[in-house]
C-alpha cells in the first residue's frame, strides 16, 4: 500500500475543520498529520484530535503556516478569504498541494488561484458532498434525456439561522439544468411566486425556499412533464460529508500534476 498521504488542516479550531479531523478514522490513506488556525486562535496549543472532541493525536494547533506546509503533501484550507490567501502563498513557496474548502472568494482571489494552479496542483469546489456533485451530474443527465416538455422546479430546505436564499447549492443545481438545456440560469430563474402570476412559462426554472428547525440542508430537483414526473432529491444530515469529501480530494490531489481542479475531476465526472 502506498504511504498515506500527509495532510495539513487549516481552519482546525472551526466547524469544518473539527468535522475534517474527525473523518480521518474513516480514510486510512490519509494522515493527520497538521492543525493550523490563525495567530490569536483562542485553542492554540491545544490538541486538534482532542478539540474535536476525539482522543489526543498528538498534533498541537499551530499557526506557523510555512512549517507545517513543509511537513506535508496536502493543506486543506476550510477558513475565510484571507487564510486562504496565506495558504495559496504558502504552497507555492512549498511546491504543495491545496484543497480549497472557503468560500465567498472575490473575483481577484479567484485569478491568484488560477494563477497559482499553473505552478501547484489546486482543487477548489463550492460543495465537496460526493452525493452533491453526484446529483449535478444525473440533473445534467436527466435535462439533456428529457429535454424540453418538462417543467424544472427546484426546492431547498435549510435550518432556521440560514441568511441567504435560495442556497448556493440550489443554484448550482439550477444552472446544471440550464446549460444542459441551453439556457442562461440568469435568464429564466423564478424565485418564487405570489398572486395572480398567470401561467407557467414553459422556459423557466422556478425555485422554492423553506427555512426553518434544524434542517441541515434539503435539495429537490423536480422535472414535471404529461404523465410523469422525474425528482431528484440530497438531504444532508451532518458536516461529514463535506468533510469526507474534502478528504477524498485532498488523497486524490496528492498525485496530480499542477492544475486547477473541482470535486467533480475528483469523482471522475470530468473525463
Ligand atoms: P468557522 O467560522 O466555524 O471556522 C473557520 C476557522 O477558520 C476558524 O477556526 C477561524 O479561526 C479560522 N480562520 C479564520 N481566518 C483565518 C486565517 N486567516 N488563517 C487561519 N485560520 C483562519 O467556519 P466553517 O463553518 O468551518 O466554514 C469555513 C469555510 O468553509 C466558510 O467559507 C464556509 O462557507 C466554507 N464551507 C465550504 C464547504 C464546501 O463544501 N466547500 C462546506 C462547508 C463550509
Amino acid at each position: 500500500m502506498n504511504q498515506p498521504v500527509k495532510i495539513a488542516i487549516l481552519g482546525a479550531a472551526g466547524r469544518m475543520g473539527r468535522a475534517l479531523i474527525q473523518s480521518f478514522p474513516a480514510a486510512p490513506e490519509a494522515r493527520f498529520a497538521a492543525a493550523l488556525d490563525r495567530a490569536g486562535c483562542p485553542e492554540l496549543g491545544q490538541d486538534a484530535a482532542q478539540l474535536a472532541g476525539l482522543p489526543a493525536a498528538g498534533v498541537p494547533l499551530g499557526a506557523d503556516l510555512a512549517a507545517a506546509v513543509a511537513a506535508v503533501d496536502v493543506v486543506v484550507d476550510f477558513t475565510r478569504p484571507e487564510g486562504t490567501m496565506a495558504a495559496l502563498d504558502a504552497c507555492l513557496r512549498a511546491g504543495k498541494a491545496l484543497v480549497v474548502g472557503t468560500t465567498g472568494l472575490t473575483a481577484e482571489q479567484k485569478d491568484r488561484i488560477v494563477a497559482a494552479a499553473r505552478s501547484i496542483p489546486v482543487c477548489q469546489s463550492a460543495n465537496y458532498s460526493v452525493g452533491v456533485n453526484l446529483c449535478l451530474q444525473l440533473l445534467e443527465i436527466t435535462a439533456r434525456t428529457l429535454g424540453e416538455g418538462y417543467d424544472v422546479e427546484i426546492v431547498e430546505a435549510h435550518h432556521r439561522a440560514k441568511v441567504d436564499a435560495p442556497s448556493g447549492t440550489a443554484l448550482r443545481m439550477g444552472e446544471a439544468v440550464a446549460q444542459a438545456l441551453g439556457r442562461r440560469l440568469e435568464d429564466c430563474a423564478v424565485y418564487g411566486r405570489e398572486g395572480v402570476t398567470g401561467t407557467r412559462d414553459d422556459r423557466t426554472i422556478g425555485f422554492a425556499t423553506v427555512r426553518g428547525g434544524d434542517v441541515v440542508g434539503d435539495h429537490t430537483v423536480m422535472f414535471l412533464g404529461e404523465g410523469e414526473r422525474v425528482e431528484i432529491t440530497h438531504k444532508a444530515s451532518s458536516r461529514s460529508n463535506f468533510a469526507r469529501g474534502a478528504l477524498r480530494a485532498a488523497v486524490w490531489l496528492a498525485s496530480r500534476p499542477a492544475g486547477l481542479y473541482d470535486m467533480r475531476d475528483v469523482l471522475g465526472f470530468n473525463k
